[in-house]
């Protein structure tokens, strides 16, 4: 079957299947009004509705910042979803079955060892629920809890359990209740450790454990908080092929829609800190796992907020780890604040003495990163000759995370201002820019091509793009067919080149490894949301990787080639000004003729993208 054929076919059948007024009634507050529905508008600020919902013809538009579209579009938007995830998504959620995408075995593999991990971790999560719930073994994880303050339906809403220690339970709590099959997996998720000599033993022992979630709510992983005093305090999951600490943030599936409505995250340390900020009325809060803020942490939050609010201890360390994330919040362009708290004062006491009245006031007075980290600077070194000198030489990393020039500039007037040294002597000062933020470039990236100088990708350059990502075995074909100019000037045109160059070293390269071999910035992003929206055992709509799909592709790209041709001709013939001669004239008109039929004929053999 052809993808057309069913990609056609399939965003309909899901249209007729979903309903528009309960998918945006669920985000949005709505109110019949004759035909339509009103509500607040989800996409702009605004206080009388503006927003209308139409049922009958199944799509919603705003007058105020006119967004409108499908229930496709809503979806995207809102949940800030490629079209494939949404399109999946809602399928879903009105059963529309979706034709499987035929897999590698090595894929295959993969996602079979993929599932059995979420279940055998499903699994855990409530044999260790079950423990701390019922077991006489968990009494002084019950009592710890009590003394945190942590009630019941919260300690429920983060799935917390216990896994009991050595002395009470054994060494083998855990394994003894899985299936050797289930032992197996439990060993790659990392929830039990192999001995030397065979057997197993578990690797949580008398801990209070928190599941990690992904967006969907599957359970990639665990971390653990120790009962009493023994080492380590906190202690993750290893990494595994369904986690990966970097990536993932403690709280965001449970309090992503409340970050989402606030477009606000507050992000703390601890895990017992984001739990206690949401027992007392702080709901917005996510954790990292133990790590300084990461990039890929930072993305997933974009998809999310707005602004994200660093509420960190107010001592050095606190300082030094906020001062630390500002490059990211540059390279990703997102606001980003601090809130430091009083000497002395983590977030979970902080509220329990202070109350949420002064957390807000704290959170409200947060101050904007690159603002916090000159401050700091100053106070730090002063502001003689010398310490001027000294504040220009640490604020040059900064610089160099800047996203963009305009970006760059803001920085430099805006710290010249209080060093007092005017924005071209502080930019000259500093070393020249590179164009992506510092990491170790294996290839060169394309320093002609800043990420603001592209021109995003329309539709059909995505799904060439998803194709060229998730096969680049076809890509020299691809290349032939005039995949370059399709993608010109886009991202996509200087993922191609590196591609090409990874290909030129390798005889293959998996999708999987493209991440790793990429240089940082905008098209290890893409590669990433490719990645991210086709790895999984549901079907990647765009792309199936069939003989059928690379032909009708390829077909597409020599149309597209034929029509770039013609349109020159065109342009060539219409120009009265230019001497030519009769005969060259002919030859011209001739060729173009050529070249109409030739698209005739291979028009016949596509269906155009839909999208
Ligand atoms: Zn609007």
């Amino acid at each position: 079957m052809g993808y057309t054929e069913f990609n056609d076919d399939l965003p309909a059948r899901i249209k007729e299947q979903a309903d528009i007024v309960q998918v945006i009634g669920e985000c949005v507050e709505l109110k019949q009004a004759g035909v339509r529905f009103l509500g607040l508008c989800p996409f702009h600020n605004e206080k009388t509705p503006s927003f209308s919902v139409h049922p009958g013809q199944q799509f919603f538009h705003c007058f105020g910042c006119g967004a409108s579209g499908d229930v496709f579009e809503f979806q995207m938007k809102y949940h800030n979803l490629d079209f494939p995830t949404a399109m999946r998504a809602l399928a879903r959620r009105y059963q529309v079955e979706i034709p499987e995408r035929p897999q590698s075995p090595r894929e295959r593999e993969k996602n079979r060892r993929r599932k059995a991990m979420y279940a055998v971790n499903e699994k855990a999560v409530s044999i260790f629920r079950k423990t701390l719930l019922n077991s006489s073994q968990a009494e002084g994880a019950r009592q710890y809890l009590e003394e945190r303050q942590i009630p019941a339906e919260i300690q429920e809403r983060f799935g917390l359990g216990y896994a009991p220690s050595p002395d009470a339970a054994g060494w083998n709590f855990l394994g003894a209740q899985l299936s050797k099959d289930e032992q197996q997996v439990a060993i790659e998720a990392g929830l039990l450790v192999k001995k030397e000599k065979g057997g197993t033993y578990d690797r949580f022992r008398d801990r209070v454990l928190f599941p990690l979630y992904d967006r969907r709510g599957r359970v990639i992983g665990f971390g653990g908080r120790i009962i009493g005093d023994g080492q380590p305090k906190y202690m993750n999951s290893p990494e595994s092929l369904v986690f990966s600490k970097s990536a993932s943030l403690l709280g965001l599936y449970q309090q992503g829609d409340e970050i989402r409505r606030r477009k606000q995250a507050i992000l703390v340390e601890g895990n017992f800190d984001l739990v206690s900020l949401v027992v007392h009325g702080c709901p917005n809060v996510v954790a990292p796992l133990g790590t300084a803020l990461t990039i890929q942490q930072l993305k997933l939050l974009k998809g999310f907020a707005e602004e994200c609010v660093l509420l960190f201890d107010g001592d050095a360390a606190g300082v030094k780890a906020a001062m630390r994330s500002v490059p990211l919040f540059l390279s990703e362009q997102m606001a980003g604040k601090v809130a430091l708290l009083p000497t002395g004062h983590d977030p979970d006491t902080f509220i329990r003495e202070k109350g949420l009245a002064a957390l807000n006031i704290l959170l409200e007075e947060a101050m904007p990163l690159p603002e916090f980290t000159l401050k700091q600077l100053v106070e730090e070194h002063g502001l003689t000759l010398d310490g001027k000198r000294r504040i220009i030489r640490e604020l040059q990393p900064l610089l160099k995370a800047a996203a963009s020039g305009i970006q760059r500039s803001l920085i430099l007037s805006h710290f010249s201002e209080t060093i007092g040294v005017s924005a071209e002597e502080l930019g000259a000062s500093m070393a020249p820019v590179p164009s992506v933020p510092p990491g170790p470039p294996i290839i060169e990236s394309q320093p002609a091509r800043f990420a603001e100088q592209l021109t995003p990708l329309s539709s059909s350059q995505k799904r060439l793009v998803t194709h060229m990502v998730l096969y680049p075995g076809s890509l020299s074909e691809l290349k032939e067919a005039g995949l370059r100019t399709c993608l010109s000037g886009t991202i996509g045109e200087v993922l191609l080149l590196q591609l090409l160059a990874l290909l030129e070293r390798a005889e293959t390269v998996e999708p999987e490894e493209l991440l790793d071999k990429l240089p940082p910035g905008g098209e290890r992003v893409l590669v990433s949301n490719i990645l991210l929206s086709s790895s999984s055992e549901s079907a990647a709509l765009y792309c199936q990787g069939t003989e059928g799909e690379l032909t009708e592709i390829i077909v597409y790209l020599e149309c597209e080639t034929l029509k770039r041709r013609i349109k020159e001709l065109k342009g060539i013939l219409s120009d009265q000004s230019a001497p030519r001669s009769v005969e060259d004239q002919q030859k011209l008109g001739v060729e173009m003729v050529e070249l109409i039929n030739r698209l005739e004929v291979q028009q016949k053999k596509y269906t155009p993208f839909p999208l």
